[in-house]
């Protein structure tokens, strides 16, 4: 079957009307399919998206999903959709196909797909690698859960373009043919267990992205991560590693204090590590990652260089935000795991006070406890995981509970000396006391931005 036959003329089910179920059904549609969404999300919540569909004379349901949708002749769903959903399991039950957004915009993917997923680093390191690429002059697009569905891409796309795409555990659950070009595996550490079920199932969900790749295409892992194994037996492709040791096997490296990377054989020395601008030893992994990607396209490591050099990172991840009277904040937000957690303990080089908590994501923070050690100079714990937290590390560091993080931020303050820092690096999820991480890292630099207000005498920006 061509991939017209698949799409044009045929019922297209999706559901979900976030970002990517949009995009899904914008796209079946352009493509001549009759795409019919549903929600189960109220009329009032989804007042946009019905704008939106209204407009474009598509379809739609809200409320819940009806028998209609299994008059499909397939399903696209939302990740945010788990597929142990009653309506996907029926669907199943009766033979119709269902696949991920990912996957239905792959079809019809003109150019060549690098994709990028793990535990943590996804948005950094597509971020960066979209950067490298596009810095060699190749039509880049950088897309996926980092933001645009690559649903939305395609079609700006031609045969010579890129897509970058961060990819979910939950997309590639979903795939049947989705082959990316460069498919990359940064990092597994338990997350998600409690939508996946077991870690093991987490980790079968992660390597689906190299399940369709052939000989001509590259399968990226990390020699440093025990649980991402230096050989895959499932996979076709040329398997690369990457490493932030010395690990000259690898298709990049570190050694003499600089990152290295072996292109057509030769070995290059892309730039000393000091120079690279995202800090700390897990970005120098995301650095190393990212390299590995382009040095595949052929991008010369003088280009890698300056992008390396200049790219300062990506918003709420390791951010640092201010100096108010000698004591640096610095902004991880997005860290909504232990591990991330870990690595930012790591990567701050002064004395510091943690503020840590939120919404428990069954999150093991006993690694904490060595991580901290001569680095945490105070806990001060907020949100639904106080207790836990407080359980797990106050035998280790001082710790204090805070009732808002404004009040955490200004405990910080009082606590610092100058030279110290105040970092947010929560460990859980936002949801008990925000929007989402985003929200609550705004919250965390406003909060900084009062103290800069009201509060200081000797003061210095740093973003
Ligand atoms: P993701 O998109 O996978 O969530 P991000 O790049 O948004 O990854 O980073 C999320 C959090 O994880 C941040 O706190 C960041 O500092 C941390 N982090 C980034 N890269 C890594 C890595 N390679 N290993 C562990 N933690 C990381």
């Amino acid at each position: 079957m061509t991939i017209e036959e698949r799409i044009r003329g045929r019922k297209i089910g999706v559901i979900g009307m976030a970002r990517s179920g949009m995009a899904a059904a914008r796209l079946a549609q352009a493509l001549g399919g009759q795409p019919f969404v549903s929600d189960s999300g109220s009329e009032t919540s989804l007042a946009k998206q019905i704008a939106e569909l209204s407009a474009h004379d598509i379809p739609y349901e809200t409320g819940a999903h009806s028998s209609r949708l299994l008059i499909s002749d397939y399903l696209v769903v939302s990740p945010g959709v788990p597929l142990s959903a009653a309506v996907i399991q029926q669907a199943k039950a009766q033979g119709l196909p269902v696949f991920s957004e990912l996957e239905f915009a792959s079809w019809v993917c003109p150019g060549k797909i690098v994709a990028i997923t793990g535990s943590n680093g996804k948005t950094t390191t597509t971020t960066l690698v979209g950067e490298l690429l596009a810095a060699g002059k190749l039509d880049t697009h950088v897309c996926g859960n980092i933001g645009t569905p690559l649903a939305d891409v395609v079609g700006r796309m031609n045969s010579n373009s890129v897509a970058v795409v961060e990819v979910s555990s939950f997309q590639l659950e979903a795939i049947d043919s989705f082959r990316p070009h460069v498919a990359v595996i940064l990092n597994l550490t338990p997350d998600h267990v409690d939508r996946h079920g077991s870690f093991e199932n987490y980790k079968q969900a992660k390597y689906r992205i190299t399940e369709n790749q052939r000989a001509a295409d590259f399968f990226i892992t990390n020699r440093d991560d025990a649980e991402t194994v230096a050989d895959h037996p499932g996979t076709r492709a040329k398997h690369i590693c990457f490493s932030a040791g010395a690990r000259r096997e690898c298709g990049s490296w570190v050694e003499t204090n600089a990152l290295w990377t072996r292109r057509i054989e030769a070995d290059e020395r892309v730039i000393a590590c000091d120079d690279i601008g995202i800090k700390g030893p897990h970005n120098l992994q995301n650095a190393a990652a990212a390299v590995t990607v382009a040095a595949r396209f052929g991008l010369e490591p003088s280009i890698m260089q300056r992008v390396l050099r200049q790219f300062a990172g990506v918003e709420h991840r390791l951010e640092p935000v201010a100096t108010v009277a000698g004591v640096s904040f610095i902004n991880d937000s997005k860290a909504t795991n232990v591990d991330s957690v870990y690595y930012a303990l790591k990567s701050v080089p002064t004395p510091l006070y943690l503020i840590c908590g939120g919404r428990d994501k069954n999150g093991v923070f006993e690694p904490l406890i060595e991580a901290g050690r001569g680095r945490i100079k105070g806990l001060i714990i907020i949100g639904e995981a106080r207790e836990k937290l407080f359980e797990v590390l106050g035998k280790h560091f001082p710790a204090q509970f805070a009732s808002s993080l404004e009040a955490a931020v200004e405990k910080g303050f009082e606590l610092a000396r100058p030279g110290e820092t105040v970092l947010l690096s929560p460990g859980c999820a936002s949801f008990d006391m925000f929007d989402n991480y985003e929200h609550r890292g705004r919250a965390f630099k406003a909060a900084v931005a009062r103290l800069r207000n009201g509060k200081t005498t000797d003061e210095s920006v740093s973003s």
